[in-house]
C-alpha cells in the first residue's frame, strides 16, 4: 500500500493531459463582454496537469485507504452502517431520474413526484403517521424540522413552553437541535433497567415543558416498555412526543410509532433504508407527524389532482426547509430499497438485525460485560471496565480491531455507560461475519494478559497509527496556499 499519497498537485507534469476533445465549432466569444471585469479570473486556472492513468490510479489509491462497508464489517453503533444493495445505485443513475431537473415543470416529471408520493405513502404505513415531508437531508436536520413543529404548534395554541425533555443516553444532536430551535434541555436519568427513570421523569414534568424526544428503542438497545405511561404523562401538559427513529432497523414493520403516542419523528433513510453515508453524506431525514401537525410541515409538498401530481403550498407551513424538494437520488435508492424487499422482506429487516444483535452479543458475552442486557433488539453496549482494570481501554480495543480489518464499534457513546462499545451488526450480515468479529474480540481480550503494550500501541497495518482525534477539528489548517503559489 502506498502509504503517504501525494497531492495529486504535486505529481503534475507540464504538458500531462488525461482528455482529448474534439475541435470545438463553436466561434470564441470574448468573455468580457459577457461577464463583469471582477468576475473573470486573471491568471491561468491551477490545475493538476497528469495523465488519465495518474489520475485512476491516485484516486484509486485514495478510496483503498479508507474503510467501506464493502470492504468488511462495519458494527458501528446508533449509525447502522448496513450494506446498500448495487441495485438502489443502478436505479438512481438511469437518466430518467439522474438527468432530471427541479426546474422541469411538474407535469414533465410526473413518474419523479409519483415515487415522492409512493415512498411517503409507504414511510406513512410504517411509521402509522398522517403527514410526512421528504425535505430534510439528514437526520439532524430532520430534527429541528420536527422541533419547528413542535414549537409552532405551541405557539398556535398560546402554550407557554420553554423545555424539551431528553434522556442522558440521547444522540449529541437531540441537544443541539433542542438548542437551535429556541428551548432548553431538560435530561432525565435512565434507570437501573436503562430505560428513562419514571420517577424523574415525573418531576421534570410541569407545564413549561414542550415535549419529550426519545429514540426507540433507545441507544442501549432497548425498548422503552413504559412508552404509553410516558406518552400519557407528557400529553397531559399539552407536551408533544417526538421520536427519534435514525434507526427503525428493530421497529421496521413491526411496531408503529405512532400506535406508541408519538406525535412527530424523524427516520434517516440513510440508515434504515441502506444508501450510502459517512464522509457527509448526502442524506436524507423525512418527518413524519400526526394528523394534527400536517398543516405546519414544510412548504412544496406533493399533492394528487385529476390523476396528476404537483407540488402544493400550506399557509401554515414553517416555511421551507431545503432547495427544491430534497436529495433525489437518495430518496430513489430508498424506494429502491424498499421495493426489493417487499412487505416480507421489509419484516425481516427488523427480526434478523434483532437476531444478529443477540447472536453477537451471546458470542461476546463470556468475555465482555454488558450491563444492560435484558430484552435487547438492534444493538447492545458492552462496558470494557474489565478490560481497562487489566490493562486496555475500549479505545485501545477498537485501534486494535482495525488490525484485524474491522470498522472500530462506537466507544465512548452512550455516557451513562463506562468504557462503552456500542455493537450494532445489522441484518445483512451473515452468521459467519459475526463469529469471525466475535473471535476477533475474543482474541484481543486474550492479548490483554499476554501483551497488553501491543494492544496499547495498534493499530500497526493502518495508513496512519493513532491521530490525534480532536486537532483537526480545534486546529483547522488548511494550507491552500501552498497549492495556489506552486506552478
Ligand atoms: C445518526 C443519528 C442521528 C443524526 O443523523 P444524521 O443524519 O447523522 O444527522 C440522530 N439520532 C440518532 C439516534 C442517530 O443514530
Amino acid at each position: 500500500m502506498i502509504i503517504n499519497t501525494p497531492l495529486i498537485f504535486d505529481k503534475s507534469n507540464n504538458g500531462c493531459n488525461g482528455y482529448k476533445v474534439p475541435k470545438s465549432s463553436v466561434p470564441k466569444y470574448k468573455l468580457s463582454e459577457y461577464i463583469p471585469d471582477k468576475l473573470i479570473r486573471k491568471q491561468k486556472l491551477n490545475l493538476p496537469q497528469v495523465t488519465e492513468f495518474q489520475v485512476v490510479r491516485h484516486y484509486t489509491n485514495l478510496s483503498i485507504k479508507n474503510h467501506h462497508v464493502d470492504k468488511n464489517f462495519y458494527p458501528l453503533g446508533s449509525c447502522t452502517m448496513k450494506y446498500n444493495p448495487k441495485i438502489n445505485d443502478a436505479i438512481a443513475l438511469h437518466p430518467g431520474f439522474s438527468l432530471i431537473h427541479p426546474n422541469q415543470t411538474d407535469t414533465t416529471v410526473q413518474g419523479a413526484l409519483e415515487i415522492f408520493s409512493n415512498l411517503e405513502n409507504i414511510l406513512l404505513e410504517l411509521t402509522g403517521m398522517k403527514g410526512i415531508t421528504l425535505q430534510p437531508s439528514a437526520g439532524s436536520q430532520g430534527e429541528m424540522v420536527g422541533l419547528l413543529l413542535m414549537k409552532k404548534y405551541h405557539e398556535d395554541k398560546n402554550n407557554d413552553k420553554k423545555y424539551v425533555i431528553i434522556p442522558e443516553t440521547a444522540h449529541g444532536t437531540n441537544p443541539a437541535s433542542v438548542i437551535m430551535t429556541g428551548y432548553n434541555v431538560k435530561q432525565v436519568r435512565s434507570d437501573s433497567r436503562g430505560r428513562v427513570d419514571i420517577s424523574h421523569l415525573e418531576e421534570l414534568i410541569d407545564d413549561q415543558v414542550a415535549g419529550l424526544m426519545l429514540t426507540q428503542p433507545n441507544t442501549l438497545g432497548l425498548f422503552e416498555d413504559n412508552i404509553e405511561k410516558i406518552s400519557k404523562m407528557i400529553h397531559d401538559v399539552d407536551g408533544l412526543m417526538y421520536m427519534d427513529g435514525a434507526n427503525l432497523n428493530a421497529l421496521v414493520g413491526i411496531a408503529k410509532p405512532r400506535l406508541m403516542g408519538f406525535d412527530i419523528m424523524h427516520i434517516n433513510l440513510h440508515k434504515t433504508f441502506s444508501t450510502p453515508h459517512g464522509g457527509g453524506g448526502p442524506g436524507s431525514g423525512p418527518v413524519a407527524v400526526h394528523s394534527k401537525l400536517k398543516k405546519y410541515l414544510p412548504s412544496g409538498f406533493i399533492n394528487k389532482k385529476d390523476g396528476s401530481y404537483f407540488i402544493d403550498n400550506n399557509k401554515d407551513t414553517i416555511g421551507k426547509v431545503h432547495t427544491f424538494y430534497g436529495n433525489f437520488g437518495i430518496l430513489v435508492r430508498a424506494y429502491v430499497y424498499i421495493l426489493s424487499l417487499g412487505n416480507k422482506g421489509l419484516k425481516n429487516i427488523a427480526l434478523y438485525a434483532v437476531l444478529n444483535a443477540n447472536y453477537l452479543k451471546y458470542l461476546l458475552s463470556s468475555n465482555y460485560e454488558i450491563p444492560f442486557s435484558d430484552g435487547t433488539l438492534h444493538e447492545f453496549v458492552i462496558s470494557a471496565v474489565k478490560q481497562k482494570d487489566r490493562g486496555a481501554k475500549a479505545l485501545d480495543i477498537g485501534k486494535s480491531l482495525l488490525d484485524y480489518g474491522y470498522h472500530a464499534p462506537t466507544v465512548y457513546f452512550p455516557t451513562n455507560i463506562k468504557e462503552s462499545i456500542m455493537i450494532e451488526p445489522t441484518e445483512t450480515e451473515d452468521k459467519q461475519t459475526l463469529e469471525d468479529f466475535a473471535e476477533a474480540m475474543i482474541n484481543i481480550d486474550k492479548k490483554i494478559d499476554s501483551d497488553s503494550s501491543y494492544l496499547l500501541t495498534s493499530p500497526y497495518k493502518t495508513p496512519v497509527r493513532r491521530l490525534n482525534e480532536a486537532q483537526a477539528n480545534r486546529e483547522l489548517d488548511i494550507n491552500y496556499n501552498d497549492i495556489q503559489n506552486k506552478d
